[in-house]
Parts: structure tokens; C-alpha cells; sequence
């Protein structure tokens, strides 16, 4: 006879793309999964509808008004403690009866959570990339100090910890990261001063969150995936490469020093990875089948073009400069999405915008976390000064 014990998780961001998602693979097992905590920003009515269907023992909202809020719409039933701002992160973070951290808030809001989790030795299953790229050495240092383990959700990363799996560390001669290419991948340069927000939130492939979905159409976002690939897998950026697959079906590959190339390959469903976190190292059936590959007929590859989406350049910059230098990329980032989805600033001044502040930074090597959230907070304050004279 045998039972399973139920993994208790806990998800930072239940309310955005990967937090739903994740919810419907616990969903689909409940026999292995319940849900000890859920925390949401600002979308009240859908964290409360989540409570009322995994009952967690904790819920944690934005601020105060938010989780009066929440209590006023919670049925009479079992209720969640409720708490708010980044206490209640850190306490969701770091409950005592939890197995797993599914780390899944967008930002640089996510860091001091992460943190908190990787701090209290939880398993993390992690979506937020913005961790690692801001803080990456002093994240992935007090993992291997708590024995924390840091299971990949990025496609990507997932692809590239399952090739690595069996092999030898030192026989990695290169690590192949691909890229969709984002909406804007055949389009002229001319063009792209015209690019609007919602032009740039309809992604080809992945139907995501807002700004993961700007980060794909600059690239940026597989420019934080290099600086999180570097720190996942301990390599120097150039042992990355990044070629653009548009079919988004080889998830990402490994070279070794024989030759020889190990790939992952699925359908674009951000569930297989998130299900290969939650039940690693076992395989859970999360509703997904192998592609269709004589549909499918052709996957093709190409170098990305770095004139036309200089932030992957700016990206891999900052990563060989390291200490604060990537912290400072991915904030002047979140300013320049943010001014361009409120239409501030053009498309095209996100790129300057990074560069401009990152050319201001004084860098500060081996930086600790003070260090870090002094430099975060400088390059917002230092881009969002920008956003007024790109934006005039
Ligand atoms: P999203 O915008 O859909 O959801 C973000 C979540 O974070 C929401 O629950 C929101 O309430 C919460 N949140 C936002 N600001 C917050 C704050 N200041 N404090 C506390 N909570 C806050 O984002 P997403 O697309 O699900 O992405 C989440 C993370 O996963 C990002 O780091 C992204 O890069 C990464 N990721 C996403 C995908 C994807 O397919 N969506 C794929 C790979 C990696
Ligand atoms: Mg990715």
C-alpha cells in the first residue's frame, strides 16, 4: 500500500498568468497538491474566488484597503489569515508547513519574497526571472547555504535544467537559449517609432502578462534570461547563445564538449514547465501532448538582430559588467515598460532609456542586499527623470 503526502505550495502571484496556470495544475491533482497561501496585488475578486476553491490557510493583498476588501467578499466559510504589503509576502514566503514557494510576481517586487523563501530553505519553484537578475549571486549563494532548491518555471530554464540532467557540469561547452522572436521580429526599424502597446502585447505564441509581454517584443526578456541562465547554471555569458526559433517548440538546447546537442522540445504551454517544477523530479500529466510534428512540418532557427533590438546587447553588457549593473538594467527596464504602456515614451526609447542610466551607474561589485535596493531604487528614480525628457 502505498500514499502520497500532498505538497503544501505556496503562490506569490496566484492572480497573474503563471499564478492561474499554476492553479490549474494543482487542480488537476489535488490528491498531490494543496495550497497553504495565495497572494494577489490588486485583483480582489479574483484572489477571493481562488480562496473560496483552495481554501489556503493565508491571502495576501497589496495594502490595507485591499484586504478590508477581501474580507468583506469572503463567504462565511473557513477563512485565510488575510495580510498585505511586504510583510505578508515575507510571512506567505516563509510558512512554517510549507513544501514548495512558487515564485510567481512579476518584477522586482518579487526579489524580497524570493528571498525570504530561499532564506527559509523552502523548494522554489521560480518564475520570477527578476530575482536573479537583480540579486542572482546572493540569491543562488544562500540557496546552497539553506539547502534551498531553485526549480526552473522558465521554459527555457526548465528546458535546459531537464538537458543538463544526467550530465557532468564541466562538459557543458555551450548552453542555446531560443527566442520566439517576439510580434515584431519582420519588421522594418523604420517602423518601429510607430509601435503601439497593444501592437506590442499580441504576442505570436505565449499569452502572458503585461510586462513579460513588452520584455519579448524588445527582447529584454531573453536578455534577463542570460543573466538568469548565468546564475542557474553557474556560466560566464559567453557560453549563451541566443538564436530565434519562431515555431517556440525547441524550448532550448545544451552543447557538450563532444558535439553532441541535448534539446527539449514540447508544445508552448507554460503548464509543462510549471508541472515539471511542482513534481520534480516525477512527470505529471498537466493536460499537454507531444507536438504534432509532421503538422508542424519545419523548425527553423536565426541569429537575432542586435540593431534592431539592442536591449539584448544592453542585457548581455550588464551581465559581463556584473555586480549592480544588472539589478540597474532590469529597473530602468520596468520604469521604460511601464512609461510605454501609459504611451510616455515611444517603443524605441526603451532601449535608450536603459542605456542612458546604466551609462550613469557607479557600480558596485559583490553588492549586498542594501547594496542591491539602493542601486534598484536609484535607477528608477534616475529612469523615470529620463521619462520626462524621452517622452517630450
Ligand atoms: P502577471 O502580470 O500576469 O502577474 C503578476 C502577479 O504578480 C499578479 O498576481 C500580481 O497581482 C502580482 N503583483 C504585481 N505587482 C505586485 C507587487 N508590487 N506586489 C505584489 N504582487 C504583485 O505576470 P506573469 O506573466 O504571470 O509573470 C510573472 C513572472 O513570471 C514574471 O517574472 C515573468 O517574467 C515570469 N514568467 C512568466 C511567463 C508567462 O508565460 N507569463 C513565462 C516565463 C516567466
Ligand atoms: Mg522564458
Amino acid at each position: 500500500m502505498s500514499f502520497i503526502v500532498k505538497k503544501r505550495l505556496v503562490i506569490l502571484g496566484s492572480t497573474g498568468s503563471i499564478g492561474q496556470n499554476t492553479l490549474e495544475v494543482a487542480a488537476m491533482h489535488p490528491d498531490r497538491f494543496s495550497v497553504a497561501a495565495l497572494s494577489g496585488a490588486r485583483n480582489i475578486e479574483l484572489i477571493a474566488r481562488q480562496i473560496e476553491r483552495f481554501s489556503p490557510d493565508m491571502a495576501v493583498v497589496m495594502d490595507a484597503a485591499g484586504a478590508m476588501e477581501l474580507e468583506n467578499r469572503l463567504s462565511s466559510g473557513t477563512r485565510p489569515k488575510i495580510l498585505y504589503g511586504p510583510e505578508g509576502l515575507a510571512a506567505a514566503a516563509s510558512m512554517p508547513d510549507a513544501d514548495m514557494v512558487v515564485s510567481a510576481i512579476v518584477g522586482g517586487a518579487g526579489l524580497l519574497p524570493t528571498f525570504a523563501a530561499v532564506s527559509a530553505g523552502k523548494d522554489i519553484a521560480l518564475a520570477n526571472k527578476e530575482t536573479l537578475v537583480m540579486a542572482g549571486d546572493l540569491v543562488m549563494k544562500t540557496a546552497s547555504d539553506t539547502g534551498a532548491r531553485i526549480l526552473p518555471v522558465d521554459s527555457e530554464h526548465s528546458a535546459i535544467f531537464q538537458c543538463l540532467s544526467g550530465n557532468r557540469s564541466q562538459d557543458v561547452a555551450k548552453i542555446i537559449l531560443t527566442a520566439s522572436g517576439g510580434p515584431f521580429l519582420r519588421m522594418e526599424a523604420a517602423s518601429f517609432d510607430a509601435i503601439t502597446p497593444a501592437d506590442a502585447l499580441a504576442h505570436p505564441v505565449w499569452n502572458m502578462g503585461n510586462k513579460i509581454s513588452i520584455d519579448s517584443a524588445t527582447l529584454m526578456n531573453k536578455g534577463l534570461e542570460v543573466i538568469e541562465a548565468m546564475h542557474l547554471f553557474d556560466v560566464k555569458p559567453e557560453k549563451i547563445e541566443v538564436l530565434v526559433h519562431p515555431q517556440s517548440i525547441v524550448h532550448s538546447m545544451v552543447v557538450f564538449a563532444d558535439g553532441a546537442v541535448m534539446a527539449q522540445l514540447g508544445v508552448p504551454d507554460m503548464k509543462g514547465a510549471i508541472g515539471h517544477a511542482l513534481s520534480y523530479p516525477k512527470r505529471l500529466f498537466v493536460g499537454l501532448t507531444a507536438p504534432d510534428f509532421a503538422a508542424i512540418g519545419s523548425l527553423t532557427f536565426e541569429k537575432p538582430d542586435l540593431d534592431r533590438f539592442p536591449c539584448l546587447s544592453l542585457a548581455y553588457n550588464a551581465a559581463r559588467t556584473g555586480g549592480t549593473a544588472p539589478c540597474v538594467l532590469n529597473a530602468a527596464n520596468e520604469v521604460a515598460v511601464n512609461a510605454f504602456l501609459k504611451q510616455s515614451i515611444k517603443f524605441t526609447a526603451i532601449p535608450a532609456l536603459i542605456e542612458d542610466t546604466l551609462a550613469e551607474h557607479h557600480v558596485v561589485s559583490n553588492p549586498g542586499m542594501d547594496e542591491i535596493l539602493e542601486a534598484d531604487r536609484w535607477a528608477r528614480n534616475h529612469a523615470e527623470s529620463l521619462v520626462t525628457r524621452f517622452g517630450g
